[in-house]
């Protein structure tokens, strides 16, 4: 970390971080460029990337295809509105997507983030109930340490407790929450696990337009992987009580779970779906709300007959293009068994950490890998033993976590994993 560094001086009194205090002097690192897996630091370090940016530069960073396809795009238009106008990269887009999704999964609706796209695919589903003629379905029930963003709707759907509702109890929307499910990933479901579901959905199904959870990876809530036959149970639940499935897809999305989506593990499908974060492989924001013919339909035949929202950059030129370039990389790869790779990577060097004293859980699942610790870490002591050892991995809580982009190699994945060995035998 550079000692004098202006930029960093101005940034620290002026500029908001993700979950970040003015003023509190956490430690800063002020990135000159990227390339490939690597973050190049202003002071002249690098860094090995464990975070691919939060899920989202799943190719990496500076990518010869992506790079070219954004300056083909820059030429044409970099942005033109999307009321009463269209053009091929959001329609090129649009196609890709209705392809690799579930096949009921059949329109798109484009926005900025993943927030939004979760506000969008809530606001699908009570318009949907509107169309049916059952206005009071408006509430949504979801899972305890899930999470689903920071803008309203998302966060009244997110944990209760780690997304701080007290904080904002008389204007958040108050939901139903069930305890997220306790059975792991390899193992079957109890009747105890879907049994919470089933009495909530028995009980509110009358006003419940939905259930949103995060298929198989609850991600920023806890990095905690469930088991697919919840889902699968989930599935049939929503269905018997007459309760449309959200899948919140946007961390899981596009090969990291080693499927292409995660829901893919349970054979099952949603009724709406939220895409974002690895859309553009990590160039640009954008996400999109996907749903079937029947749903949009009936939102489209109901009253007003109109699906009522529409953000400015909707379908942004830029952003599509990106979300081309990067889909049809990964399609061109042989990225199943790439992610495999990963994998057997991930779980070889991080099994070390299992004899760990602090540890409580190692778990990988696809390109993910976790390990839980028995105590919160201190970010502001740890993450710089990180970067001393050239990576850059930024834990959470007690959560010590990768999501290495895909084009890693087997010796820069080997000394990532050695690199968390190494700093977390040193921790207290
Ligand atoms: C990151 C995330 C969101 C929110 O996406 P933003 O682009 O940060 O608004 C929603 N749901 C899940 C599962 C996420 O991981």
């Amino acid at each position: 970390m550079s000692i004098n560094d202006p930029l960093l001086d101005f940034d620290r009194q002026h500029i908001w971080h993700p979950y970040s205090a003015i003023g509190a002097n956490q430690p800063l690192w002020r990135v000159k460029s990227a390339e490939g897996v690597r973050l190049h630091l202003a002071d002249g370090s690098e860094l090995i990337d464990g975070m691919s940016s939060w899920w989202s530069a799943i190719h990496g960073y500076n990518h010869p295809s992506l790079n070219s396809a954004l300056q083909e795009q820059i030429g044409k238009m970099s942005h033109v509105m999307f009321g009463g106008l269209t053009h091929e990269p959001a329609i090129k887009l649009a196609k890709l997507l209705i392809d690799i999704t579930p096949l009921d999964i059949q329109t798109v609706f484009f926005s900025d983030s993943g927030s939004v796209a979760v506000e969008v695919s809530m606001k699908m589903a009570i318009q949907y109930w509107h169309g049916k003629g059952k206005s009071r379905k408006q509430r949504f029930l979801s899972l305890k340490n899930g999470y689903h963003g920071d803008t309203f709707g998302a966060m009244s759907v997110c944990d209760p407790v780690t997304g701080m509702h007290s904080l904002f109890s008389d204007t958040l929307t108050e939901q139903f929450f069930v305890d997220a499910p306790t059975c792991k990933f390899n193992a079957s479901c109890n009747e105890e696990d879907i049994t919470p579901l089933k009495d909530q959905l028995k009980k509110h199904h009358e006003t419940i337009a939905a259930v949103i959870m995060e298929p198989i990876v609850q991600g920023a809530g806890g990095m905690r992987f469930y088991s697919p036959e919840y889902l699968q149970q989930a599935r049939s639940l929503c269905d018997e009580y007459g309760v449309l499935l959200i899948l919140d897809e946007i961390a899981t999305g596009f090969g990291r779970t080693g499927k292409m989506f995660a829901c893919e593990y349970a054979n099952i499908e949603p009724d709406i779906m939220c895409v974002g974060k690895a859309l553009t492989g990590g160039y640009l924001t954008l996400a999109a709300t996907m749903t079937t013919k029947e749903i949009s339909e009936t939102i489209s035949h109901g009253n007003p007959g109109l699906f009522m929202h529409g953000p400015t950059f909707m379908a942004n030129p830029l952003a599509c293009s990106a979300g081309v370039a990067s889909l049809e990389l990964l399609l061109s790869t042989d990225w199943k068994h790439n992610i495999k790779r990963i994998e057997s990577r991930l779980v070889k060097g991080l099994s070390a950490c299992e004899a760990l004293d602090n540890a409580a859980d190692v778990r990988v699942l696809g390109a993910i890998g976790v390990v839980e610790l028995k105590e919160p870490v201190n970010l502001a002591d740890i993450q710089p033993k990180f970067v001393e050892q050239g990576v850059w991995v930024r834990p959470f809580g007690k959560l010590v976590y990768l999501m290495p982009p895909f084009i890693m190699s087997d010796d820069d994945l080997d000394y990532l994993t050695q690199a968390v060995y190494k700093i977390l035998s040193t921790q207290p």
